[in-house]
C-alpha cells in the first residue's frame, strides 16, 4: 500500500479540484471554501459536470445529497445520473443539482416548527466539504432547510456559528493589529468504541434494538486488573483496526491513533485534528465505516456511550481551538502568556462563555446514552467547569489576586537513568477528570458521548465564544490604550467566572457539594438539562449570533427530549419483551427442573439432601415473581405517558421509567447468576466482553 497515494483517492479535493477545473473556476471556488466569498453559482454547471466525470471514473452511477437531519444520523437519497438519449443513456450531473435537491422534509424531526403536511424541504451543496465517492455513489456535503427556511438539519447552524466566530474573532485581532482571511474553530475527535463478535452480538434483542445491555451480571473479570488500556491488540482486532485505517485513509479521513481503551474488548481512534465543519463531516463517516468494516470482520462495533453496565463507557474528547487562515492558533500561549495580552483576552473570552453558558454546552451533550456515562466514575461529573493546569491557574490566580505572577516553567526531566533521553517537561500535568480541560493549546471538552454528532457541542461552543467576543470588541473599540482596556476587562471577567474553575479532582466526592456551594449547574438527566434551553438567555445568545431563529432554538430542545423520551420508551418496551418472552419462562422452566430433581430425590429417599436446590428454588421462584410484578407496574407508567406532552413524558421517563428499569435489572441480574447457562436465553457479559480473540 502506498499510503501517500491512496489517501484520499476517494474524495474530490483540492488536488484532484486543480487538476479538473478550468483555473478561473478553481480559484472561485477555493475563494468561497478558504475564505467564505459566497458562492458564485456560474461555476456551479462546471463543477458538477467535473464532479461527475470524475466520480463516474471511480465507478460511480448514482449521487446523492449527504445530510444530518435531526435525527442525530446522516440521510442519504440517491438519484443516478443517466439521462434518457434516443434509446440510450448518458451520465450527466446539472449545476442545479449540484446546489439543490428537494427531498420530502416531513418524514424528518422538525420540533414542530412545521406542519408535517407541509413537506417541502431543499438541500443545498456546502461546498467547504469536499464531495466523495462510496460504494458507487457520489456524496455531496448539504445543509437542510424547510421551505419556509428553518433550519432542519445540524450542519446549517454549525456553518453560521463558524460565521460568528470568524467574524467576532476577526474583529478582536483586528483591535490587535492582526488582519486575517478566516478564523475558524478546529475540532480533533477522539472516537471511543467496543468490539464484540457478531454471532454473540445477534443473540442479544437489547443490544441489536437499544444498543445497550439492559440485563447483564458482571463478568468474573472486569476492567479491575487495569491491563487493557494500551494493552497488546489482539489479531483479529489488528485487522479490523488495520482495515479500518485504510478506508478512512480513502476518504481523506486523518486517521492518526488507535489503542486499546480501559474496558475490555473498548479501543479508540483519534484523528489529527481539522476545521470544525470537516471534522463533524468526517466524524459522521467514520462512525459509519467503524460499523461496516467491523462487519467485514464478523465483528459489531457498539458506539453506545454505555453498552455494558460495570464497566467504562465510551465517549468522544472534542478537541476544540480557533485558528486563522495563516494556522495563527488563538490559544496558543506563548512563551510567556502573562505578556501575551490578546492570550489572556481569549482566555477570558472562554471561560467566562463557558461559566455564562454552562446549562446549554451541559445540554449539547445530553442523551439517554450519555446520561448513563456523567457522572459515572470513569467520565466528567454533569457538572461543567474548566481546568487550566498549573501554569494558567497560576497566572489566572495571580491577576484575580491583583498580584505579580511568578512563572511556572517547564523543567527538564529526568527519571535518573543516564542512557535515557532527558525530556522536556510539560508546564502542566494533565487532568483526566475535567470536563473541560486546556491542554496546551486548546480546550479538550470530554463530556460528548461516543455516538453524538458532535456538531451539537460545537454549534454551542462557537456560538458563546463568538458572543464573548463581541461583548469584548463592542467595548474595546476605540479605546486609546487597548493594553490597558483589555487587562482590565481579563481581569473583570476572570474575577466574575472564576467560580467555573477547578483544577482537583472532578471524580472526588467533595466536588458536588463544593459545586452546588459555587451555585453551579449539575443536572444529571437529560430530562433535567435540556428545559434550561428554553430560558430567555440561552435563545438570545443564539438569536443574537445568528445561528438559530427563537423558533428553530425552541425546536431543537423539543426534538432533543422528544428523542431521549422515545429512546427510553424503546428501552423500557424491549425489557418488557425480554422479561416476559425469555427471561421469566427460562427462570420458570429451570425451577421447574429443580423441582422435579427435588421431587425424584425423595421418591427414591427422603434423607437424600435437596436443602441447596430448595433455597435456589425459593430464591428463584420469589424474584421471578417480583420480575412479573414491577414489570407489570412498568407497563401502567409506560400507559400512562402522553408522549407527545415533551416536559412531562421526559420528565416521567427519568424519574418514574428509569427508577423501576434499574430494579427490575437488579433483579433479573442476580436470577442470571443463579440459573444454570443451559436455561439462560441470552449470551453473558463474559461471552459478549471475551468473544474477540
Ligand atoms: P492528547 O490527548 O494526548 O493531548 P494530542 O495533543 O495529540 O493528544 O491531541 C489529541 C487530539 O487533539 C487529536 O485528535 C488532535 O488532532 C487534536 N488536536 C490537537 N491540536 C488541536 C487543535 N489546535 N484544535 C483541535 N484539535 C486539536
Ligand atoms: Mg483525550
Amino acid at each position: 500500500m502506498n499510503l501517500p497515494q491512496m489517501f484520499g483517492e476517494n474524495v474530490f479535493n483540492d488536488q484532484v479540484q486543480k487538476e479538473t477545473l478550468p483555473s478561473e473556476v478553481y480559484k472561485l471556488l477555493r475563494a468561497t471554501i478558504e475564505s467564505g466569498k459566497p458562492l458564485d453559482v456560474s461555476i456551479a454547471g462546471t463543477v458538477a459536470s467535473a464532479m461527475k466525470k470524475w466520480a463516474v471514473s471511480k465507478g460511480a452511477t448514482h449521487y446523492t445529497h449527504w445530510f444530518q437531519p435531526l435525527t442525530g444520523l446522516t440521510a442519504e437519497k440517491h438519484d443516478s445520473f443517466i439521462e434518457p438519449e434516443g434509446d440510450k443513456v448518458i451520465m450527466r450531473l446539472t449545476g442545479k443539482s449540484l446546489i439543490v435537491g428537494e427531498p420530502d422534509a416531513s418524514s424528518f424531526p422538525s420540533g414542530g416548527s412545521r406542519a408535517t403536511y407541509m413537506a417541502r424541504g431543499y438541500t443545498a451543496w456546502d461546498p467547504t466539504s469536499p464531495a466523495f465517492v462510496k460504494e458507487g455513489t457520489l456524496y455531496i456535503p448539504t445543509i437542510f432547510v424547510s421551505y419556509t427556511g428553518e433550519t432542519l438539519d445540524k450542519k446549517s447552524p454549525l456553518l453560521r456559528s463558524m460565521t460568528a466566530i470568524d467574524k467576532q474573532a476577526k474583529r478582536v485581532l483586528a483591535l490587535f493589529g492582526k488582519t486575517c482571511k478566516k478564523v475558524s474553530t478546529t475540532v480533533g475527535p477522539e472516537q471511543e468504541y467496543f468490539l464484540v463478535d457478531e454471532d454473540v452480538y445477534e443473540k442479544r434483542k437489547d443490544l441489536r434494538l437499544t444498543g445497550r445491555t439492559l440485563f447483564g451480571a458482571p463478568a468474573s473479570r472486569g476492567q479491575e486488573l487495569e491491563d487493557h488500556y494500551f494493552g497488546v491488540l489482539k489479531p483479529r482486532i489488528v485487522e479490523y483496526m488495520h482495515d479500518l485505517d485504510k478506508e478512512l485513509w480513502s476518504y481523506g479521513i486523518l486517521s492518526k491513533t488507535k489503542h486499546n481503551e480501559v474496558a475490555p474488548a473498548q479501543h479508540e481512534m483519534a484523528p489529527v485534528f481539522g476545521t470544525t465543519n470537516i471534522a463533524v463531516d468526517n466524524n459522521m463517516l467514520t462512525m459509519e465505516i467503524m460499523k461496516k468494516v467491523a462487519h467485514k470482520h464478523h465483528l459489531a462495533c457498539l458506539l453506545h456511550e454505555k453498552p455494558f453496565e460495570g464497566i467504562n463507557g465510551s465517549g468522544k474528547h472534542n478537541n476544540w481551538s480557533m485558528s486563522t487562515d495563516a494556522g495563527f492558533n488563538l490559544l496558543d500561549p506563548g512563551e510567556e502568556p502573562e505578556k501575551n495580552t490578546l492570550f489572556k483576552l481569549v482566555l477570558a473570552a472562554v471561560i467566562k462563555s463557558v461559566d455564562d453558558y454552562q446549562g446549554i454546552l451541559r445540554a449539547s451533550v445530553a442523551s439517554a446514552g450519555n446520561d448513563h456515562r456523567l457522572g459515572a466514575n470513569e467520565a466528567p461529573p454533569a457538572i461543567i467547569s474548566v481546568y487550566l493546569g498549573d501554569q494558567l491557574g497560576a497566572l489566572v490566580d495571580a491577576i484575580v489576586k491583583g498580584v505579580d505572577y511568578i512563572p511556572v516553567k517547564a523543567e527538564k526531566g529526568s527519571i535518573g537513568v543516564p542512557e535515557s533521553p532527558i525530556f522536556p517537561k510539560d508546564a502542566t500535568d494533565r487532568n483526566r477528570t475535567s470536563p473541560f480541560a486546556f491542554t496546551g493549546n486548546k480546550f479538550e471538552f470530554r463530556m460528548l458521548g461516543s455516538q453524538a454528532n458532535v456538531a451539537d457541542a460545537n454549534i454551542v461552543l462557537n456560538t458563546i465564544v463568538a458572543d464573548a467576543f463581541s461583548q469584548f470588541a463592542d467595548e474595546l473599540d476605540g479605546k486609546e490604550d487597548l493594553e490597558k482596556a483589555a487587562n482590565a476587562i481579563v481581569a473583570r471577567e476572570l474575577k466574575a467566572h472564576r467560580r467555573i474553575i477547578f483544577n482537583e479532582d472532578g471524580y472526588g466526592p467533595e466536588w458536588e457539594p463544593e459545586a452546588e456551594r459555587r451555585g453551579l449547574l449539575n443536572n444529571k438527566t437529560t430530562a433535567d438539562a435540556v428545559p434550561v434551553c428554553f430560558e430567555e438567555k440561552n435563545i438570545d445568545v443564539f438569536v443574537r449570533q445568528g445561528v438559530y431563529t427563537r423558533e428553530e432554538a425552541i425546536a431543537r430542545a423539543d426534538i432533543q427530549l422528544e428523542n431521549y423520551t422515545k429512546t427510553i420508551n424503546i428501552e423500557a418496551l424491549t425489557m418488557l419483551e425480554m422479561v416476559k418472552r425469555d427471561i421469566v419462562p427460562s427462570v420458570s422452566d429451570f425451577v421447574a427442573e429443580l423441582c422435579s430433581n427435588v421431587a425424584a430425590k425423595k421418591a427414591v429417599c427422603e434423607e437424600i439432601p435437596c436443602s441447596g436446590e430448595k433455597e435456589v428454588i425459593m430464591q428463584l421462584a420469589t424474584l421471578n415473581d417480583e420480575v412479573v410484578a414491577l414489570s407489570n407496574k412498568l407497563e401502567g407508567i409506560l400507559k400512562g405517558i402522553k408522549m407527545d406532552e415533551v416536559l412531562e413524558s421526559s420528565q416521567a421517563m427519568a424519574h418514574k421509567v428509569i427508577p423501576v428499569m434499574e430494579e427490575i435489572r437488579k433483579k433479573v441480574d442476580k436470577m442470571e447468576t443463579m440459573t444454570s447457562s443451559d436455561y439462560w436465553p441470552y449470551p453473558t457479559y463474559f461471552d459478549l466482553l471475551y468473544s474477540v480473540n
